[in-house]
């Protein structure tokens, strides 16, 4: 899902010309099939992206992928991002997640990137230029695996987040393995897309990934929201039952 993602933004410019585009493609594949419940559109069909294990439906209006649409679901559903007065920090922010969340309201919100222009702020995760426990809402997807220091984003991460707020760090597991498997001498590209599967990847997280946000200090929940939702509507909203959702407290 996340490879899925970052080749996404990876090769799909911004601007006015991609959200018009979005806004076209959305006219066009207007339709009753399929829903898209970031952008509440309706359509005939999400859009084939990428390929293979990467393969993914893309909304043809808003560029939502299956885990941004459950993401979404899931704050919706199970959270009060979309109603309480919240600080949030959204770290690489995602495109269509990113949009919807600035225009809520009732967030005060903050996006950081090391690099991307998308980004409010340019920062690095493991020294964050932020206050102790000045956010309610942390959401930072498919963003440790790239970072050789993971364990000091987390703790800057649960530093920056307050008492009694959540924060979702979602990273891609794989299931076969019960040990993360991580080697610093891989420094090359090509190396490291045969080692861990894509080329800016530092590491594959295996099951003890909740040990390391744990070793940070979180609580950590597994969300298995997708298997709650109805197979009828995960069709329809081309949602993953597999998805775990990993909620950190504090
Ligand atoms: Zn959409």
């Amino acid at each position: 899902m996340g490879l899925i993602y970052e080749i996404a933004d990876a090769v799909l410019p911004e601007g006015a010309a991609f959200d018009l585009r979005g806004r076209w493609r959305g006219f066009r594949y207007r339709g009753d099939a399929v829903h898209c419940p970031c952008c509440s559109g309706d359509f005939v069909k999400f859009l084939p992206f990428g390929a293979g294990v990467l393969r993914g439906r893309l909304c043809p209006r808003c560029y939502s992928l299956p885990r941004h649409r459950l993401a979404w679901l899931y704050f919706g559903r199970r959270t009060n991002l979309f109603t309480d007065p919240l600080d949030v920090l959204h770290v690489a922010p995602e495109y269509t997640l990113a949009n919807r969340l600035r225009a809520l309201a009732n967030l005060n919100y903050l996006s950081i990137d090391l690099n991307s222009p998308r980004a409010m702020r340019a920062m690095d995760l493991t020294a964050l230029e932020l206050d102790d426990a000045s956010f309610d809402v942390i959401l930072c997807s498919h963003v440790l695996e790239h970072i050789p220091d993971d364990r000091r984003a987390m703790r800057e991460l649960h530093r920056v987040l307050r008492p009694g707020g959540w924060a979702i760090l979602q990273v891609p597991i794989d299931p076969e393995r019960a040990v993360t498997y991580e080697d610093a001498s891989i420094t090359d590209p090509e190396s490291r897309l045969e080692h861990f599967g894509q080329e800016d990847h530092v590491r594959v997280y295996g099951s003890d990934y909740t040990d390391r946000l744990r070793e940070a200090g979180f609580t950590v929940d597994e969300v298995d929201f997708a298997a709650t939702l109805d197979p009828a509507e995960c069709r329809r909203m081309d949602v993953r039952a597999t998805e775990t959702i990993f909620r950190c407290t504090k």
